[in-house]
């Protein structure tokens, strides 16, 4: 296998690159900057958005190596290329050649489909491909982006005609910025948490406006608020309010009660399980590593297309050739 899965995370088979190391680490290549695949590196390999939003969070990193999507880079013997992965601002797959040309791929996360916040992902021809399998599963197929937010949209308007208070929750960097352009493209005006208005502001900074209202304690008429799904960042409203987040577990039943919200709606940032399938037979790769979530189904399901395929994860590492292992998935917030 050209990687290899330690506990810092996923590491490039004899090199010192890693990928989305969650541990300080000497070289890293970060996909995006989603907490889960950020760590205070000695060097970190990334689009500017990315070490942009990355060190907002973590702090300044010693060497942050910017790259364009499709601009070469080279380290050890090794060339480094990025292309766009959708998902959130600045997220990037990178495909890494060896000497003796063989490509491997890390998706990061990733989802298809256009985004208004964030440049649509690509698919890169590659050897051996690494991909993410939050929800690589058979019953996570989700509905086109625009007709959910068209709901949504609507759903808002709905509350504030009968006098209460919308409330969306969403993960604060990336699916609150796309969801706020969204909502207001459907002539809707959203007030947000703080946290949410920082990283709006860092995405305007980089290019990309965001037009949200920072959520001064008190609600405006016709507003949509918007607030992180943590119940510890709910805000006082006076009168009626009505909640709903915004999430890929919205297709399961418990998607709403575990935020806390009346209703869930199935804005994902990630990859479907059709989506998956789909995105790994067009890159060509001869042999598929899954990892993350679903990790074990996706790869059954890979197998099933008539592609090499297995899945990487803390407990495969343990037994990694004894077939009766199976990983669970680890449930991620978005
Ligand atoms: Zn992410």
């Amino acid at each position: 296998m050209p990687v290899e899965w330690l506990k810092g995370g996923l590491k490039l088979q004899g090199s010192a690159l890693w990928f989305d190391a969650r541990r300080q680490s000497e070289v890293s290549f970060v996909s995006h900057a989603h907490t889960d695949h950020i760590a205070r590196h000695a060097r970190a390999i990334g689009t500017k958005e990315t070490l942009t939003l990355m060190q907002h969070r973590v702090g300044e990193v010693a060497e942050a190596v910017a790259l364009a999507y499709g601009e070469r880079f080279s380290f050890e013997a090794l060339s480094l290329e990025l292309f766009p992965a959708g998902h959130v601002l600045g997220a990037a797959q990178v495909r890494v050649t060896r000497p003796d040309g063989h490509r491997v791929v890390y998706t990061g996360d990733f989802s298809p489909g256009e985004f208004l916040t964030a440049r649509r992902a690509e698919v890169p021809a590659c050897d051996t491909l690494v991909v993410e399998s939050t929800f690589g599963h058979p019953k996570y197929r989700f509905p086109p982006r625009a007709q959910v937010y068209d709901e949504v949209a609507d759903w808002c308007r709905r509350q504030l005609e009968r006098g209460v208070r919308p409330l969306l929750l969403a993960y604060s960097l990336g699916k609150s910025q796309e969801s706020i352009q969204q909502l207001v493209a459907r002539g809707l005006r959203v007030t947000a948490h703080d946290s949410i208005h920082a990283i709006s502001s860092l995405y305007s900074a980089l290019g990309v406006p965001i037009d949200a209202r920072r959520f001064d304690g008190a609600f405006r008429e016709g507003e949509v608020g918007l607030f992180p799904p943590f119940a510890r960042h709910r805000p006082r409203v006076e009168g009626p309010v009505a909640t709903a987040v915004l999430t890929g577990w919205a297709l399961e039943p418990w998607g709403a009660g575990r935020a806390g919200a009346d209703l869930a709606f199935p804005v994902s940032d990630h990859a479907d399980y059709p989506s998956l399938l789909e995105f790994a037979r067009a890159t060509g790769a001869r042999e598929v590593i899954t990892l993350f979530g679903f990790a074990e189904e996706l790869a059954a399901g890979l197998r099933k297309e008539g592609l090499f395929a297995r899945a990487v994860s803390e407990r495969l590492q343990l037994d990694l050739f004894d077939a009766r292992v199976t990983p669970t998935p680890r449930a991620r917030r978005r």
